[in-house]
């Protein structure tokens, strides 16, 4: 029997997504997790109901909140990811050889172990990558106590509602800052804009008092329902959002990774915001 699996992250719109066969479908002490099979998009994870990730489009989502940060920066050795269960963000971040350790903090162990096992076309092996530190914790308690320095920080978190509400606080932020590396870039998941832009305004509210160069980026992830996705970017050297891209050529071309939707021109082009996006954090 075909079922259909209803996202119910938004109010007013809802998406839903054929599932062919559930894979998976119950609860840690956090949250609900369901894997199931979806004609186009292969398998898709969702969180308390709204879609986490997709084999068919996470390439998309994850290429740009890696490479954007990691070839803008240029020499990253340390990489700190705040939640990114499904281990798709340390697969991307572990291509480049210059990242000596990935430090992965996601409270949820359940998502780590369900997307090793089903989700192995998304995470690879980077949870067995020598370079991998995994710690199981809440983000804010990390970094509230944490003593080392990263050079690129991802917030790959769900949204501001339930256990990741604390990621989208004054106080996270500022101790993210705190745990950045001089030159270091802090970049965030904000979710859809023309569906959720308070999520984007809020973020960049608080960063902007906390780092000289804020500002967010673009992406189109289909299953990110409602247009593109903003990622928020917080660095205290505006140069970096600025990188000339002969130079994002060169190190592109130097870390030999391929990709399938990031390209130095793409990345540049994402900095480039419409008017409804540039009013949201105006
Ligand atoms: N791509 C997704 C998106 O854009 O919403 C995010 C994917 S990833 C699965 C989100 C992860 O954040 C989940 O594994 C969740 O358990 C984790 N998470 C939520 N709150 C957290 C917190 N306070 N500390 C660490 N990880 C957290």
């Amino acid at each position: 029997m075909t079922d259909w699996v209803e996202e119910s992250l938004h109010s007013s719109v809802r998406m839903r997504l054929k599932a062919d066969r559930v894979l998976y479908d119950s609860h840690t002490d956090l949250q609900r997790i369901v894997i199931f099979e979806n004609p186009i998009l292969g398998r898709v994870m969702t969180l308390d109901d709204v879609v986490q990730t997709t084999e068919g489009d996470e390439f998309i989502y994850h290429e740009m909140l890696t490479h954007v940060p990691i070839l803008a920066h240029g020499a990253v050795r340390e990489v700190l990811i705040i939640g990114g269960g499904d281990g798709g963000m340390l697969e991307e971040a572990l291509k480049h050889r210059t990242v000596e350790r990935a430090t992965m903090v996601e409270i949820d162990r359940g998502v780590v172990d369900l997307s090793r096992e089903y989700l192995p076309s998304i995470c690879g092996e980077a949870f067995d990558d020598p370079r991998t530190d995994l710690v199981i914790a809440d983000g804010v308690d990390y970094v509230g106590q944490c003593d080392r320095k990263f050079d690129v920080i991802i917030v790959d978190s769900t949204d501001p509602i339930g256990p990741a509400e604390v990621l989208f606080s004054d106080r996270f932020y500022r101790r993210c800052k705190d745990c950045l590396t001089p030159g270091g870039i802090l970049v965030t998941q904000n979710g859809v804009p023309f569906l959720q832009g308070s999520e984007l305004t809020g973020t960049l509210r608080l960063l902007r008092p906390i780092f000289a160069d804020t500002a967010c980026y673009l992406a189109s992830v289909p299953t990110y329902m409602g247009g593109p996705m903003a990622f928020g970017w917080a660095s205290d050297n505006a140069a970096l959002r600025d990188t000339p891209q002969e130079v994002l050529e060169q190190r592109l071309s130097d870390a030999s990774i391929a990709t399938r939707y990031y390209t130095p021109a793409v990345h540049r082009g994402a900095f480039a915001l419409p008017g409804y996006v540039t009013e949201l954090i105006d």
